[in-house]
């Protein structure tokens, strides 16, 4: 497939990070250009291609025509394909959350050539004006390529915030995993946007590193963030799936998987370490533990690592019981370990599958890759 494809009607992309919930989902291209972080298998198999300003103009044609639809401004007919049902549902969707926002998929888009880049977003906010901003996925090391005037031109179109996928500041553990990045490049890259007036979100991947590293994960990573002091932090617990490259450096013994205790204790030395910055943190990610764990830097710092004391000085038993709970989605926050139908429900699950301290990790594990696609 290539550019002078002609179109193939609106079409999705399969993610966009939670915090996108309600913004309209415009493809830009397909795939990742990298596509070689052994983390993530997202888009293993799909041949990254972008798609023309042209193509993109027409999706954004076909939402318009099923908002007004939906506003009384358009005669209805009924959907003729499935990408026509996709914008009609997106357009639906997009109206009851307020059509302030947009993401654009699938990883990356900046890559697109500039020029087209910026002829999108002009005619998105000449037919959608009320949009009030529009994100993206991007890499740090293509964010340093673009001049600081490109990008402060994408902010006033709107462009104005970048979801960076940072993962870890450690550079070894950004070496081994493939990101194609080192520490400096996304500090660089983070003060760049910034800059630029582009909103940051940073996300990062605590247990990446293993039990291994950590420790050093953790510090780097706050080290970086601490230089960038982004907009938002969001924490997204690394997944171990049998099928991503990275599954080789732990079957080989070079990392050993942390467990969630573990890793909540590296997000909390990462926490411990945050200074001097204004960065709302988040950590709204399904794979995550502690989905509670949200505030306002520096302010609600002790608030988070109160969190986060209160989950490990936990009694074991108790700890199993919340990280099943979690793991099953029966329990949503700690205070749910008050709750004794909700506690006795998972006593009984974990009596019935003996689950306990011996194949506890191994089953949560399981859930945890069970709980989206990777
Ligand atoms: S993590 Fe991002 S850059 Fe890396 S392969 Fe996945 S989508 Fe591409």
């Amino acid at each position: 497939m290539n550019k002078t494809d002609s179109y193939l009607g609106f079409e999705l992309g399969p993610i966009r990070p939670p915090s996108e919930a309600y913004s309209l989902l415009l493809r830009i291209n397909r795939g990742c250009g990298w596509n070689k972080c052994r983390f993530c298998g997202f888009y293993r198999g799909v041949p990254f291609s972008p798609r023309s300003a042209e193509d993109i103009k027409k999706d954004i044609d076909l939402v318009k025509y099923w908002v007004d639809v939906f506003q009384g401004k358009e005669v209805s007919r009924q959907p003729k394909s499935e990408g026509d049902y996709e914008a009609c549902y997106m357009a639906h969707h997009w109206i009851q959350s307020g059509m302030r926002s947009v993401f654009f998929q699938d990883a990356n888009s900046i890559l697109m050539n500039p020029d087209g880049m910026i002829e999108v977003l002009e005619y998105l906010n000449q037919t959608f004006p009320q949009i009030q901003r529009i994100t993206t996925y991007a890499r740090s090391d293509t964010i340093n390529r673009l001049s600081e005037e490109r990008l402060r031109r994408y902010a006033q179109l709107k462009l104005n915030r970048f979801h960076i996928g940072l993962e870890t500041g450690n550079d070894y553990i950004l070496k081994l995993m493939r990101k194609g990045v080192t520490k400096q490049v996304q500090i660089e890259a983070g003060i760049k946007a910034m800059k630029a007036g582009i909103e940051i979100n940073e996300f990062y991947m605590p247990g990446m590193g293993g039990r291994e590293y950590a420790r050093q994960s953790a510090l780097d990573t706050a080290d970086v963030l601490n230089q960038v002091n982004p907009n938002f932090i969001r924490i997204r617990s690394m997944a171990l799936a049998e099928n991503l490259e990275m599954y080789e450096d732990y079957k080989s013994g070079l990392l050993t998987r942390p467990n969630d205790i573990e890793t909540i204790g590296e997000i909390r030395l990462f926490l411990e370490n945050l200074h001097g910055i204004t960065s709302v943190v988040d950590s709204d990610h399904i794979l995550n533990i502690l989905l509670e764990l949200r505030g306002k830097l520096p302010e609600d710092k002790d608030k988070m690592l109160g969190i986060v004391d209160r989950f490990l000085e936990l009694p074991q038993e108790q700890q199993n019981i919340f990280r099943l709970g979690r793991r099953l989605g029966i329990m949503g926050n700690l205070r749910d370990l008050k709750n004794t139908v909700l506690t006795d429900k998972v006593k009984e699950t974990m009596e019935k599958s003996s689950i306990d301290e011996s194949n506890i990790d191994m089953v949560c594990d399981k859930l945890m890759i069970r709980a989206i696609p990777i």
